[in-house]
């Protein structure tokens, strides 16, 4: 989960990472308070989830509140890259002499942690890292042994930052760990971390991505989640604890097993370029022992999607086999039938593996108006892909 600047501002200072005073507000008119309280001058920024905001206009300094109402007015609404600007920080000014850049992350490649840095920031790092590599200092880091004071120094001297600077540096560079590891973060980058007129080195801007499956041990960031920028069907997924991902076309999934569901959007997607090029509609895995219920939470969401226009059902029988499936399938059509729910789009269903004759069987017998069966694979991707372009 990707925090905007502000939420990572209140993690850093939460773990003694040198930042800005600084309040986020919604209207223009709410700019004059927090403009007083910051001393009259602050810094407008645009609260969006990409970077590129201030060469976009998205950062904008006033001298006074009235010009922060002003600055806050010209910024909310404005869009950044696609993304629509609803929030804006209002952060005490700095009077930066360098901006450096530095980040630690998962380095999956390596199977390891890494820390980049470099002293010259505040520019796109992708671009430092393109046209000159030897200014990005790149340290791994032990997950046991962390980042410890001479581990920081070590990082700081690498990337060649000032002598007088080393200590500051590394001090703030082990509080940014803190972050890293009791927030359970993926990445923590600050670009730029600057160093003021007086010499003092502060996080002027903070990107922050918190690795999602820790959030049972991290119920405070449950808060800090964009709910009015999830998608409702992805809302209501998770609410039911399913493991869904709304795409952008007609073909409904259901699979067992996320390397099944992935093969199924491919077979699918291919498919779909001889129909109208129709596309699949969302990633939903089910799972190994899917019950009824979980088969029928899944076939609810998928209904419930304006932009499905036909639903495919693959499974392969393991632990949990056809037979049981395909009585989920009834069931659960059953289920939502008695619900009210309107179960008029057509389902083609694919049962392979464990116990499939007996599943296969079942669905015959049932002989649900709605639901065909294809034995293969390729054959039911393209039985659904045609009655989804029709
Ligand atoms: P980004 O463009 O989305 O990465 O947004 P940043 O927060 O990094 O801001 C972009 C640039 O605005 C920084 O690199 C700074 O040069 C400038 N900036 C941000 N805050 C201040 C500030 O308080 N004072 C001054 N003078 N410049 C600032
Ligand atoms: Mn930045």
């Amino acid at each position: 989960m990707d925090l905007f600047e502000y939420q990572a501002r209140d993690l850093f200072a939460k773990h003694d990472v040198p930042v800005l005073a600084g309040e986020v507000i919604e209207t223009p008119e709410a700019a004059r308070g927090v403009a007083e309280r910051l001393g009259g001058r602050a810094v407008v920024k645009a609260q969006v989830k990409t970077g590129g905001r201030g060469k976009a206009g998205g950062v904008k300094l006033a001298g006074d509140p009235a010009e922060a109402v002003e600055k806050a007015g010209q910024i909310l609404g404005m869009d950044i890259k696609g993304h629509t600007v609803h929030k804006v920080m209002l952060a005490a000014t700095a009077d930066i002499a360098e901006e450096y850049y530095v980040s630690f992350l998962l380095d999956r490649t390596n199977r390891t942690f890494l820390a980049m840095a470099s002293v010259e920031g505040g520019v796109e790092i992708e671009e430092v890292a393109a046209t000159k590599p030897e200014a990005l200092a790149k340290i791994p880091v032990d997950a046991i042994e962390g980042v410890t004071e001479a581990k920081a120094r070590e990082i700081a001297e690498a990337a060649k930052f000032p002598a007088e600077l080393i200590d500051q540096v590394a001090h703030v560079l082990v509080k940014l760990w803190d972050v890293f590891v009791r927030e359970d973060a993926l990445l923590v980058e600050v670009n730029p971390l600057v160093k003021t007129a007086e010499g003092k080195v502060i996080a002027l801007d903070g990107k922050v991505s918190l690795d999602a499956n820790a959030a049972f041990r991290q119920p405070e960031h449950e808060a800090l989640e964009d709910k009015a920028a999830a998608n409702p069907l992805e809302a209501a997924a998770k609410a039911k604890g399913l493991n869904y991902v709304k795409l952008d076309g007609q073909v409904g999934i259901i699979g067992n097993g996320a390397g099944l569901v992935m093969s199924t959007l491919d077979v699918v997607a291919y498919a779909g370029e001889k129909h109208s090029d129709v596309k699949p509609a969302n990633f939903l895995d089910i799972g190994g022992g899917a019950s009824a219920e979980v088969m029928a939470n899944g076939l609810e969401i998928i209904l419930g999607d304006p932009d499905v226009k036909s639903v495919f059902v693959n499974v392969f029988g393991g632990i949990t086999a056809c037979d049981a499936v395909a009585n989920g399938i009834v069931q659960a059509l059953e289920l939502l039938k008695s619900k009210g729910e309107d179960v008029s789009k057509p389902l083609v269903v694919r049962l392979d593996g464990n116990n499939a004759e007996l599943g296969r069987k079942i669905l015959n017998d049932a002989d649900h108006p709605l639901v065909q069966q294809v034995d293969t694979m390729d054959g039911a991707a393209d039985k659904a892909a045609e009655l989804a372009a029709n």
